[in-house]
């Protein structure tokens, strides 16, 4: 698997007062990553040594503004080489699949490979435990489907809409034009 940390760049470190504790142990780290054909991405992360308080953000120095990004996934290839990176205002979904991540709070901000976002939505299925009828029948599918899916013998609908435009899907090599990518109205009520 491709390592998207060889386009990284670190940009500062800095030490500052925690927000939470108020010793001044909260490291702030700043990198940007330039990911071939889509463009700079700024990752900050602050991280607390005396009380554990831990943030992220991602910012997408080249957005265009609100987006949403469609991408369908057909094999393991897509599985393994297609990089997710979504910021916490984003929702993440899959319409064929059936999951969704809302958007919330600021730590939900990642960056993956989309078998890493698949291994995420599978544990939160499993954990998911005391369902009964049909709630439980929906939930074992779903961890049926999305393991295939995983294993590349599914293809999904992967759509991630960003009010933001901070979020992006990279398809392998030579897949990129089948991401689609649609300009959103910015709404009143988000
Ligand atoms: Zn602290």
């Amino acid at each position: 698997m491709e390592d998207i940390s060889s386009y990284a760049e670190e940009l500062y470190e800095v030490t500052d007062e925690c927000p939470v504790c108020r010793n001044r142990t909260l490291s702030i780290r700043g990198v940007v990553y330039n990911v071939p054909y889509f463009g700079r991405v700024l990752l900050e992360t602050m991280n607390c040594s005396t009380c554990g308080f831990r943030y992220m953000n991602i910012t997408y120095l080249d957005s265009k503004g609100p987006v949403r990004l469609t991408y369908r996934v057909t094999d393991r290839v897509d599985v393994e080489r297609t990089w997710i990176i979504r910021s916490a205002e984003a929702r993440l979904y899959s319409p064929d699949l059936g999951f969704t991540l809302a958007p919330g709070s600021a730590g939900e901000a990642l960056i993956t490979p989309l078998e890493g976002l698949m291994y995420r939505v599978i544990y939160y299925a499993e954990a998911m435990r005391g369902l009964e009828g049909e709630a439980e029948e929906r939930r074992l599918r779903f961890i049926r489907e999305a393991t295939e899916a995983l294993n590349g013998l599914r293809g999904f609908t992967l759509v991630i809409e960003d009010p933001t435009g901070n979020s992006i899907i990279r398809p392998p090599p030579g897949r990129e034009d089948r991401l689609k990518e649609e300009r959103l109205e910015v709404t009143q009520d988000g």
